[in-house]
């Protein structure tokens, strides 16, 4: 058994969370040998979007280090050397099996033991599997899942062996939207099924989804609406392929089956279905909420010292006077950097501010490039141009709840459009009539 290691500070998970924390420790003055980032991956913390995006490209796909964090918010990236110049240890490839609060002591699967006074989680999510639910073959190497680098070169490697292949993407949110996306830019023919009337319905309106349905129809992607994958059969002989995945087989053609009987053929089957939070390592050691580890305004759980962030932390969401998780980068960053000035102001005996986050999401796929500010309830008000067939189409949405402007969405926005829509949100202002919004459209939220 490996010997033990003690660090003053330790961030469990080196994630988007995991780098943004190293930098606000940077910043805020560590000493050497101080902190360490604890992570399951080989690599140092990166900017996880980039993995359904620009590193699955056909031409010039980003490869690290050019997306190590920051630079997803404009930062400097922060490299390998970076970590060892500040004295910041990176124990990359160890996954922590056990965590043990009362103790302080958090164990690897290779048995070393790491030992913390102040410890942030910041463990991410897990990819939602067709095999949680008992889906038949959805066991097969060959039907893949996109959380980490490793499940990213499994896919570029498939996309690679099966070039002018199907692909059938099961699961209609925005990494399946983005992944249909990237897959039809490899020259794939591309097959998106999913059960829900529309796509990403747990914030497009009905409106907004025929917009990017018909814009990925027009490029050539199928979308099957209201239906699921019920099985897999991995070949002509029924057989499932055993091949480990770095070996993705380019004689294996799959058969998905849908529930109402037909079935599709696909050389690649990825599937986007959800994530889930990890937070089983702590599970009856701190008190959860929502699925998450329940925190205050400074991310610290019902254990002292112990800190939670990113998308395993359901904090208190100010603006809104109520508690959520989320799992959006935005967030990520800035809920690590908010626990860890919280850390170390009460080192200081100063005052820090209270998390008050106004939710932020974005997307992009083809030509396309959306941002979601605030809350999507209320009456939804369609805008602007939302013909898919336009050249640059431009449209977005408000959400009016109790007569207040609560949320907004924009496709196609300036970065000054998007500041704006993104304060509106936060000022929740009156909303004019459903009619005045939609004629105002984008002038609604720039005059403020
Ligand atoms: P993560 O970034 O997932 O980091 C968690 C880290 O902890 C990982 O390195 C993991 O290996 C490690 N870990 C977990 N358990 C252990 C353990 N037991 N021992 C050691 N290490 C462990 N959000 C957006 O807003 N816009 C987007 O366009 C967008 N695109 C995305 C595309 C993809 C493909 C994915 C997967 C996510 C995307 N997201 C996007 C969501 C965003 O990336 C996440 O919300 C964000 O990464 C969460 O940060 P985190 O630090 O909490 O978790």
């Amino acid at each position: 058994m490996a010997s033990g290691k003690h660090f003053k500070y330790i961030v469990l998970g080196g994630g988007v969370s995991g780098g943004y924390a190293a930098r606000e420790f940077a910043k805020q003055g560590v000493q050497p040998g101080e902190l360490a980032i604890i992570s399951k991956e080989a690599v140092a913390p990166y900017e996880r979007p980039a993995l359904s995006k620009a590193y699955l490209f056909p031409q010039s796909p980003a490869r690290l280090p050019g997306f190590h964090v920051c630079v997803g918010s404009g930062g400097e990236r922060l490299l390998p050397e970076w970590y060892s110049e500040k004295g910041i240890e990176l124990i990359l490839s160890t996954e922590i099996v056990k965590a043990d609060l009362p103790s302080k002591t958090l164990t690897s699967a290779a048995g070393a033991t790491f030992t913390y006074e102040i410890l942030l989680i910041a463990t991410g999510s897990s990819v939602i599997k067709l095999s949680d639910f008992g889906t038949q073959g959805a066991d097969s190497n060959n039907i893949l899942y996109l959380r980490e680098i490793d499940d990213a070169d499994n896919l570029y490697a498939a996309i690679q062996a099966k070039k002018g292949g199907k692909a059938v993407v099961v699961g209609g949110g925005y990494i399946g939207l983005e992944l249909s996306a990237v897959l039809k830019m490899n020259d794939l023919d591309v097959t998106m099924v999913f059960p829900e009337p529309w796509c990403m319905p747990r914030l497009f309106t009905a409106e907004i989804a025929a917009f990017y349905e018909s814009y990925y129809t027009n490029k050539g992607v199928k979308i099957l609406k209201g239906t699921i994958a019920v099985g897999f059969d991995a070949d002509a002989n029924g057989d499932v392929c055993t091949a480990p995945k770095s070996e993705f087989s380019s004689a294996v053609l799959i058969a998905v089956k849908l529930k109402d009987g037909s079935v599709l053929e696909a050389d690649i089957v990825v599937v986007g279905v959800g994530g889930r939070p990890l937070t089983t390592l702590f599970k009856g050691q701190v008190a959860e909420e929502k699925g998450g580890i329940k925190t205050d305004a400074f991310f610290e759980t019902s254990v002292p010292g112990v800190y939670a962030v990113g998308d395993v932390a359901t904090f208190p969401m100010k603006i809104y006077n109520d508690e959520r998780r989320v799992e959006h980068v935005d967030h990520s960053r800035k809920s690590a950097e908010q626990a860890v000035k919280a850390i170390k102001g009460k080192e200081a005996g100063s005052a820090v501010e209270e998390y008050d986050y106004l939710p932020y999401f974005y997307s992009r796929s083809f030509d396309l490039s959306w941002q979601f500010y605030g809350d999507n309830v209320g009456d939804a008000i369609l805008f602007g141009d939302a013909d898919p067939g336009s050249a640059k189409p431009k449209f977005g949405s408000y959400w009016v709840k109790d007569g207040k402007c609560v949320g907004a969405f924009l496709e196609g926005g300036s970065p000054d459009e998007n500041a704006a829509i993104a304060k509106l949100a936060r000022a929740q202002l009156p909303a004019a009539s459903p009619d005045e919004l939609k004629a105002a459209g984008l002038q609604f939220a720039s005059k403020i």
